[in-house]
This record gives C-alpha cells, structure tokens and sequence, in this order.
C-alpha cells in the first residue's frame, strides 16, 4: 500500500553547475514558464494549513492515533476492515500531495531554506505515517484464511480486492508476527552497506584536478565526468575515466567489502522469507517471472558479435590503433548544432506522437503549454537535469533544463512519455493503483523518444543530420541494452557465488568483472586495469537486481512501436489502455495489454535486430557525411 514516492528521471545531475551570474534568479522567471505549482496550493500558507490540518489530532500515540484503535480489530468484519484501509489511503493521498509540492518548490531553488524547511518536514512526516502503519500488513497476513476468503469476495470492499490479492501472494514470505519485528528491527544496521556507499562516493571521495589536451588543470568531479567522456579531447577522456577509477582502486578492498556487505544482506533476507535466492527474492514481490531476467541475458549474450561490430566500427571511424573505454561516449560525429525553440520542440514532439491519436496529442499539446505542466528552463540553483514527477492530485510535472540541443528535445518527448502515463493512469484509475510500477515505466518514455526519433530522420535534410541522430540512438541503445545487461549478469553472478558460499574478494570481483567486459565488448576494445574496479563505483548495485529493468523497458517499448506502425488502430487502442491501467495488475500483465510479451526473448531480439540495422545505416551513411 506504501508505494515509493514517485519520480522518473531522465538524467541526473549531469547537468552543469550554472553559475548564479549567468542565469535569471527565481523570481525574474516568468510565469509562463514555470511549472503551475497553484494547481496545488495557490501559496505556502495553503501548504501549512493543510499541514497542520492533517497533524492536529497528534496524541503522545502518533500522528494518527485513530488508525491504533483498529489494532486486533480488523477481523471482526469487512465494515471495520474496510473503513481502516480508507483511512490509511485517504492520509496517504493528502501525504502525497503535501510532498508534491515542497519538493517540486525545493527543486526551483535548492537553496531557498524557506522550502527545503518545508520539505524536510514533509519528509519526516512521511516516515512517521510508514511507523505508524507499518503494523497494518503484517496484521492483515495473519488473519484466518477464512476470513480472508469473505473478504476478498465482499462487494464492500471490492475497491481493495487487488491490494489483498497481491498482498495475499506474499504470504508464504511473510514472517510471524516477532520474526518481522525483528527483521524490522535489523532494517537499519542492514542498510550499512549502502549507507557507507552513499558516504564514501558522495561525500568523501575527491578526484582533485586533471589536465587537459592543452595542458591546463581541470576539476573532475561525478557531475563534469559524464561530460568529460563525451568530450572531442582524448588527453582529457583517458585522464578523467583513469582519475575517476584510481581513486577507487586505492580502496579496492573496502568498497569490495561494502559490495559483498550488500550481497550477504540480499541473501539474509531471501533466506529469512523463504525465498530460493535473492533473484527469486527481488523479482517476487512483482511477479516477475525469472525467465524474464534470464531470457535477457542469454539474448542478449547470443548477439554480443552484433556489439563487437559496433566496437570495431567505432575503432575504424575514431582512426585509433587501440580502443579503450574512455572511446565510448564520444560522438562519432560533429555535433549537430541546430538549436530548436521549447515551443519548435513542442511542435516536433507533437507530430511525432500523432500515430497515438487525437486525444494523445491533445492532452500533451496543453500539457505542455497553457497547462504548465512544464518548468522550462535554468534559473539560478535549480535542480539539475531532468524528470517527470506528480501525485493523483497534481499535474504531471516535467522539470527540465531545456537548451534548445537535439538532446534536450528528446528529453522533453521521454519526460512527455511519462507525464501522459501518468495522466492517464490518475484518471482511470482509484488512487491507490494509479501509480504505475517501476518494471513498465520507461517504457512509456522511451516509447515517445523512439517515435520523435522515427519523426527526425525521416525529416531530417541533411546526411550530417541523419548521422548525427543515428549515432545518438546506437549509442542510448548500447548504454540501456548492452551495458544493462552486462550490469544484470553481474550482478546475478556474484549474487550466485555468494549463495554457493564462494568468498568474493577484490580480486576475484575484479576478475569477473574484466572478463564481462571481455565478453560484451569483444577483440576491439582493450580493458585497462582500471576499467576492472568500474563496478565499485555503480550506485545502483546497493538496490539489487534493479537495473534490468532499463534493459527490459528499452525492447518493450521498442516492439510496441513496431506494433503500432505495423497494426495501426487496435494497437494504439491497447497501448492508451496500458497507459490508463496504472499499477491495476502486475508488471508483466500490463505489458501484455499493450501486447508484448517479456516472457520471451521476441522483443529483446527485435531491438538487437533494430540496433544491427541502425548500424548497417549509419556506416553507409557515415561515408557521406563526413
Ligand atoms: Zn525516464
């Protein structure tokens, strides 16, 4: 019932630092361009009455001291029962609604203390409500299975049939009441590794000064690596990715035992609740079948020929003798300069997103205009990057940077792709299945980047235009496919050693890791010994088995596309519907409404094939435009 605040990001922070003298301050922005944040409390003192509204009742008990008098009463019958999951849903949704706004507020300007006091508070608040309800899923699990049985046929509660039938499968991995108090109880001391992580990478780690091909000092921090790799200039690339990765190797053996604390912690739990693993563990709660993650990487594995291509061919097109890692982000061409309005975008995205029909394109046509959805560009201290963010209360906001490059118009689309999602589950759906899980998320982006990408190229004028757009789209696909993937396997590898009791050292971590790469990139690619600790540094390795998920989503929406320009009308029917269906059903049901099926390996296939194809083009192309 406590689903994760919702907020899908497109990049993060890898935007510059903007100076505060080169961009407008907060308030010189105009209206026009701001995200309509009204739409949710017209002022801050809307936000504290509301507030206090929800707090006034705080006895020495809690925030909810109500919610405590349903305890041990829940199976006397559906009346009560019904009336404690309403009151536990309605604070929920004005919870949601009070951290909607601080945060979209905090994020115009990080530094206004007047709402990140606001949203510090909203925070805390939020963590007291999942204390003070944490007892509501346990009690339900222990009720008699008869009693369950009523209920999940009592029209009363008809509203809450899914919540119990998804919760109801969980059952044989929940614990007594005193084992979850004491699992409970170990949650933060588990959290350590991750904890530890976040310090170590956020905070202490410094990677001091680097120099460049014309010899001068530059500062490399996580924010200027992303755009140090892309960078024309070699001296700096190598420099930076050699900076970045010796500062890991010199605590190899610490973050080695943070990685493999987080690994005994993932199988410490699988153990505790009756899983057969920690995949079994983390792919369970959803029901997501563990063929869909073991299709995934025999797939891709079977392609990984079509990935030494690209490797070669980029070696070819760069001129180099040898290529190494810091050769992979870098353009292959010159960068396409055109700069393109917000409103050019919007147009562009527009006709992009026709084949969805006219209430798709309505919908973003005034989202993305008179309904503010969007916070268009920087101002000073605002929050870098890019994501799609709301509540069933709100409108989908869309905070963005927006520059006028080609990226930043496909960031609008995957952001718009979101946003519409997410209108159109908060429509059809009741609040507590509106928000859409994280498996099918980016498929509804990457599903709209993919046909403003169709709409560019056919478009497009020039060759240096179509160059340009092909080699931006091999590249997103070998990130979120191929390095996923590779990024799955190893992360399904370690786990396995763990479980067969085999020690994971630094060395015998850096061994596996070496040879994945070895494996993905092929002959080509030469794999430093500083690329071998490229997976002490990865974040998302503290949130297990999560990143297949980006893999998965890429062909999902891939082959929907393909589906809606080969079939038209009914395809775009079950799309919208999939849209509206919010987190109704599971995952992979969802996508089965709009009609693709992650069980098999057909969709993965098809986007290697689509990538292949891209490749084969851009060479012939390649040849013209340069
Ligand atoms: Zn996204």
């Amino acid at each position: 019932m406590i689903a994760e605040k919702s907020r899908k990001s497109k990049s993060i922070s890898i935007g510059m630092i903007i100076g505060e003298h080169m961009a407008k301050k907060r308030k010189e922005v105009v209206i026009d361009d701001q995200w309509d944040v009204t739409a949710l409390y017209p002022s801050l003192e809307d936000w504290e009455k509301d507030f206090s509204e929800l707090t006034k009742n705080r006895t020495e008990k809690g925030y909810w001291p109500h919610l405590f008098n349903y305890q041990g009463k829940i199976r006397q019958d559906s009346g009560t029962f019904n009336s404690l999951l309403d009151a536990v849903l309605a604070i929920k949704r004005r919870l949601d609604k009070l951290y909607t706004y601080t945060h979209l507020r905090h994020d115009e300007d990080v530094a206004n203390e007047i709402y990140k006091e606001a949203y510090d508070k909203i925070s805390f608040l939020y963590h007291d409500f999942q204390n003070e309800t944490s007892w509501v899923q346990p009690e339900i699990l222990q009720l008699p299975e008869e009693t369950l049985d009523i209920y999940l046929k009592d029209a009363k509660l008809e509203s809450h049939h899914i919540y119990l039938k998804k919760l109801l499968a969980l059952k044989p991995h929940t614990l007594s009441a005193d084992k979850e108090r004491l699992l409970f109880l170990a949650g933060k001391a588990l959290q350590a590794p991750q904890k530890t992580f976040e310090a170590f990478e956020n905070a202490d780690l410094k990677f001091g000064m680097i120099e460049n091909e014309k010899g001068e000092q530059v500062e490399l921090t996580h924010g200027s690596y992303g755009l140090y790799l892309q960078s024309k200039d070699r001296t700096l690339r190598k420099n930076a990715v050699f900076g970045l990765h010796r500062r890991f190797q010199e605590f190899e053996n610490t973050v080695s035992e943070l990685f493999n604390g987080q690994i005994q912690k993932d199988i410490f739990e699988a153990k505790a609740r009756n899983y057969s693993s920690s995949l079994h563990a983390a792919l369970t709660p959803h029901q997501i079948d563990p063929k869909v993650y073991d299709n995934l990487i025999e797939t891709v594995r079977k392609s990984l020929p079509v990935l030494h291509r690209y490797v070669s061919l980029r070696k070819r097109l760069l001129g180099y003798e040898k290529l190494h890692f810091y050769d992979l982000y870098v353009s292959l061409v010159p960068t396409f300069e055109k700069h393109y309005s917000y409103s050019e975008a919007v147009q562009l995205i527009l006709e992009a997103v026709k084949p969805l029909g006219n209430e798709y394109c309505q919908i973003l046509e005034t989202g993305l205009g008179e309904k503010r959805w969007v916070d268009r560009y920087e101002n000073a201290r605002k929050r870098s990057g890019a994501y799609s963010s709301g509540c069933y209360d709100s409108l989908p906001y869309i905070l963005m940077n927006y520059n006028g490059t080609l990226r930043d118009v496909m960031t609008l689309a995957h952001e718009a792709g979101h946003s519409v999602h997410s209108h159109y589950s908060n429509q059809c759906q009741l609040f507590q299945y509106s928000n859409y899980p994280i498996f099918v998320a980016e498929v509804a982006s990457t599903f709209n980047e993919e046909l403003l990408f169709g709409h560019l190229m056919k478009s497009a004028k020039t060759s240096e235009e179509r160059c340009y757009l092909l080699n931006q789209k091999i590249d997103d696909i070998r990130a979120t496919l191929f390095r996923q993937t590779q990024f799955a396997e190893f992360e399904l590898v370690t786990h396995t050693l763990a479980e067969k009791g085999v020690p994971l050292t630094a060395a015998s971590l850096k061994k596996i890791y070496r040879k994945l790469n070895e494996e993905y990139y092929g002959p080509d690619l030469v794999i430093d010994p500083e690329i071998e600790v490229e997976f002490l540094r990865i974040p998302h390795f503290y949130n297990s088995f999560y990143v297949y998920q980006y893999a998965t989503g890429i062909s999902a929406a891939n082959a929907l596309v393909k589906r809606l320009r080969k079939e038209g009308d009914k395809a775009r029917k079950e799309y919208l519907k999939f849209l509206s269906s919010g987190s109704s059903k599971y995952p992979l049901e969802l996508l089965e409404i709009a009609g693709v099926n992650m069980r098999e390996s057909a969709p993965i296939q098809t986007l290697i094939d689509h990538f292949s194809e891209l490749v084969n083009e851009f060479e012939d192309e390649f040849l013209t435009c340069v």
